[in-house]
């Protein structure tokens, strides 16, 4: 489900709120200015918790606790973004090679059903994805959709996709889900950031600057980050990218240390973070240089 969601202050007048993707409703306005609400996951709050007191500090929205609205249902307050920014552009990336954990898959295992809902979204983007035996029953399993659908996009290859953008007044476009070639990707960078190099610049600095950080970081050494976005934002002055999104961010046991660099084989928990921020990052001085 992908939803453009604004709300507009009154108070303030100006104020604008954008969604780029995530589920309607998912947001609110935050009980502090320069807030927001995102509703409560468990793994999330964590996260924001530990991230207020590491390195990375900086590279995430400030995080102010937990609120209940009138209905019970329960948020976590975040800092807006968007706020010190004036008529903002936005791209939200997803990082990593892989963007489900591998508990998902495990569960999505379990359920030995194959489905038919699952071969027809199949279908309708690839007529020729299936196999013979997967044509013939009109039915596929679930983790192997699950595997599939990650093949379409640049996730596997460079390690990051794109998910939205937003350009300054103009419409959101989210048909980036099959965007899987490294040249399209930069193209979209490239329209993205209005092809002006000193933009690139700021951006490439503050990417260099989080994976020196990420390096360091007791946070980044012991977590498994699945799902997470790198959110770019500029305006006419100013451009900053910061990290969001821990849905599916946990905490790895003792045994496991990650390289955040090999690529993914099952049961060794990498999400290949720095393969798709090193990508970024290669893709950002390309833009540079040529
Ligand atoms: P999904 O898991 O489907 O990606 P989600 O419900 O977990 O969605 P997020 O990915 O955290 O939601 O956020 C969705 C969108 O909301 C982002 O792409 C971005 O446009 C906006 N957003 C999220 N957090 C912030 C923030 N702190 N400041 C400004 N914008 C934000
Ligand atoms: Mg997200
Ligand atoms: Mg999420």
């Amino acid at each position: 489900v992908t939803a453009l969601l604004k709300f507009t202050r009154t108070k303030q007048g100006q104020y604008e709120w954008i969604q780029l993707v995530g589920h309607p409703g998912t947001f609110k306005e935050g009980l502090h200015e320069g807030y927001v609400l995102k509703a409560l996951s468990e793994k999330e709050r964590r996260c924001c918790e530990l991230l207020q007191n590491d390195l990375l500090k900086d590279f995430v929205p400030k995080y102010n606790g937990t609120v209940a609205d009138e209905e019970g249902k329960h948020y976590i307050e975040m800092e807006d973004l968007l706020a010190s920014f004036k008529e903002p552009c936005i791209m939200d990336c997803k990082i990593g090679v892989r963007t489900y954990l591998e508990e998902d898959l495990d569960t999505s295992e379990r359920d030995p059903e194959p489905r038919a809902d699952l071969y027809e979204k199949m279908i309708a983007i690839d007529s020729t994805a299936a196999t013979e035996k997967e044509n013939e029953e009109k039915k596929i399993l679930k983790p192997r959709y699950m595997m599939w659908r990650e093949s379409l996009s640049s996730t596997e290859e460079l390690g990051f996709r794109i998910e939205a953008i937003k350009k300054s007044r103009g419409l959101m476009s989210k048909e980036f889900q099959r965007i899987k070639k490294r040249d399209d990707v930069q193209q979209h960078i490239i329209e993205f950031i209005a092809n002006s190099v000193p933009r690139a610049v700021q951006y490439l600095n503050r990417l260099i600057e989080l994976r020196s950080i990420c390096l360091q970081s007791k946070f980044f050494q012991t977590h498994e980050i699945i799902g997470s976005s790198l959110l770019f934002i500029h305006d006419a002055n100013r451009a900053s990218v910061w990290m969001i999104d821990f849905g599916k961010t946990i905490l790895l046991p003792d045994n496991i240390h990650l390289t955040h660099t090999q690529p993914w084989i099952r049961g060794t928990h990498e999400d290949g973070y720095l393969i798709g921020l090193d990508n970024l990052i290669l893709i950002f001085k390309e833009i540079i240089n040529d």
